[in-house]
């Protein structure tokens, strides 16, 4: 059985990851020891993706949800991230452009940082999502990061 998070987002598909698998590092999240992680995934799925998955209406898994502190440095990123706390998922949606997927997220939902990542405008499906939310003090940052470096805002 499947520990559900939220009516379509399971624990483990937000710990599943490909990198992990790979490379043999063990990225699951166990209560009662993991319960305050879980909790933040469970925030992530309730307040992020859930809306998304109703708005929109179509099944997604997002690609990377959380990384355990060995995942998140095998694949470079930096240990302050948000995935180590399990506050953040990347994720995109079929059918739906990710700058399209960005500006509804901005506009209808709290967040703590939404990040429109590798999204090169007249190609849909480029780049994905990174969103995470906190328990309390979420500060709507907004970034998009492509080849060009960092930007403020949502500029596709
Ligand atoms: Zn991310």
């Amino acid at each position: 059985m499947a520990r559900m998070l939220s009516a379509n987002f399971s624990l483990e598909e937000l710990c599943k990851s490909q990198q992990a698998t790979r490379r043999d590092i063990d990225n699951g999240l166990r209560e009662p020891a993991d319960a305050p992680l879980i909790a933040n995934l469970e925030r992530v799925c309730r307040r992020i993706l859930q809306p998304v998955r109703d708005h929109f209406g179509t099944p997604f898994t997002p690609s990377s949800g959380y990384r355990c502190l060995a995942l998140n440095r095998a694949i470079g990123s930096k240990d302050g991230s948000q995935h180590v706390r399990g506050e953040a998922a990347d994720f995109e949606v079929p059918g739906v452009a990710n700058a399209e997927l960005a500006f509804w997220i901005r506009d209808n939902l709290e967040y703590d940082q939404l990040i429109l990542e590798f999204y090169t405008p007249g190609d849909p499906t480029s780049g994905w999502v990174h969103c995470s939310i906190v328990e309390s003090g979420n500060r709507r940052d907004q970034l998009t990061i492509n080849r060009s470096g960092t930007l403020p805002g949502l500029v596709p």
